[in-house]
């Protein structure tokens, strides 16, 4: 495979590549590295290859004119890819990198200054990448990155082909730890299962950390990851049930507050029984609390569930209408589900339960996906959960917040944006 650098600074490119894996596969032949200067395309005896930006403002651009040509000298248009370093640009992934390590010539321009005319973009580029968030001041050491993560794809540049796909990203998860000799250190052991010989185990082990690490540091990865039947059934035998199957929610009727912030106690609505049941059959959850203290209610709470239990018969909001339970007050609930549960409250209020870890939904996911406790769910009715009278909530979800400035919702809508944000599957 093939690399062209378009730079003004080449002598930034060469000792990068002159050791190591790239190297290797320099001096073997398996990938080559060339670089062109645009300097060399400019006729001026200055050689200048920038110039002021119209419309004023700080720093200058890259011209247009030896960039274009540089880029034609690298390989004529339609020839090679050719990639533009930008922060502007898609981010670069494993498995864009894994795409590119496909073609067999890749021409990496890079910017400098405040950046690139945009003409030369439209007419000599086909594709801009960013290798990250944050400024770099030239594209030269995107360009290093690119050509070390895809040469590593390049068959015949690694010794095993395995270990590219084993590798953090290449499948949505990070890499599980490494050990090697000593087998302890400063009083750090090598894990037992390591050093077991059971390869089944020792894969099994690899895999649970490389699970356990992705939710610890990545929520946005874990948030995508699909874990297959495989993943749940070892999650299991880590003592880890799926995350839904030990949620509950719990509607809270008291401790809420009133418009003018006085604790009150609310009247069931027919409707929150029936419609937050299903939302928590739909996701998965394990209960469904009706929280009041009031015993007339929450024998009318079961006399609801259990007519449309009776009414459809095995049918489906049957099914989620047996999520139903009901309790007297929160720490009913909780003594209800299990003793050791943490419990999350929700509120449109910014700042609500101050004294809690404020988390947004894949955080939140991702902190308790190997926290073997069972989880309640708080919805105030009312105008919310009265908070200081509700000591045991160690979490509490951001606002649902669609940037009006009103997010007044219903309970049951409330309810059902959350438990679509912890446990939907986005398409
Ligand atoms: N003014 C530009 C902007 O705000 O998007 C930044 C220009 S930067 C100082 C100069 C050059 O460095 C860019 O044209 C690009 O080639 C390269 N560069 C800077 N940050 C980069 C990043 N995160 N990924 C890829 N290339 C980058």
């Amino acid at each position: 495979m093939k690399f062209t650098v378009v730079t003004i600074l080449p002598e930034l490119i060469e000792p990068a590549l002159a050791a190591g894996v790239v190297g290797r596969a320099r001096d073997a032949g398996t990938i080559s590295v060339a670089t062109v200067n645009p300097r060399d395309f400019t006729h001026d005896r200055h050689r200048t290859v920038d110039d002021t930006p119209y419309g004023g403002g700080p720093g200058m651009v890259m011209k247009a004119e030896p960039l274009l040509a540089a880029l034609d000298a690298a390989a004529p248009r339609g020839d090679a890819h050719r990639i533009l370093l930008s922060p502007a640009g898609a981010p670069l992934t494993q498995a864009r990198v894994r795409e590119l390590a496909t073609l067999p010539h890749v021409v990496l321009a890079c910017g400098r200054y405040e950046g690139v005319d945009e003409r030369a973009i439209e007419l000599g580029i086909d594709e801009q990448i960013s290798i990250g968030d944050y400024v770099l001041s030239g594209g030269e050491l995107g360009a290093l990155v690119i050509i070390d993560a895809v040469a590593r794809f390049v068959p015949g540049v690694l010794g095993e082909a395995a270990s590219v796909d084993d590798e953090s990203h290449s499948a949505g998860v990070l890499e599980y730890p490494h050990y090697t000799r000593p087998p302890e250190l400063a009083g750090h052991a090598v894990p037992d299962v390591l050093q077991s010989g059971n390869h089944a185990a020792i894969a099994a082990w690899r895999r649970v950390e490389a699970l356990k690490r992705t939710a610890a540091r990545r929520p946005d990865l874990w948030a995508r990851l699909a874990p297959t039947a495989g993943d749940r059934k070892l999650l299991a035998k880590a003592g880890c049930a799926a995350l839904p199957a030990r949620t509950h929610v719990a509607l809270v009727h008291h401790p809420v507050v009133d418009r003018t912030g006085a604790v009150v106690t609310t009247a069931l609505t027919n409707f929150d029984v029936h419609d937050l049941a299903r939302s928590a059959m739909t996701y998965g959850l394990a209960g469904y609390h009706v929280v009041t203290p009031i015993t007339s209610q929450r024998d009318k709470a079961v006399h609801i569930a259990k007519l449309w239990i009776e009414d459809q018969h095995g049918q489906h909001r049957a099914q989620a209408l047996q999520l139903v339970r009901v309790a007297a007050s929160i720490g009913d609930a909780i003594a209800d589900i299990g003793p050791d549960t943490v419990v999350v409250a929700t509120s449109a209020r910014p700042g609500a339960f101050p004294g809690a870890r404020r988390t947004t939904a894949p955080e939140l996911v991702a902190d308790l996906a190997f926290d073997p406790r069972n989880v309640l769910l708080l919805f105030g009715t009312g105008w919310g959960l009265a908070e200081e009278l509700i000591p045991s909530v160690s979490r509490v979800l951001e606002p649902i917040d669609a940037g009006t400035g009103w997010n007044h919702l219903s309970v049951r809508s409330a309810a059902a944006i959350t438990l679509d944000r912890l446990f939907g599957r986005s398409t």
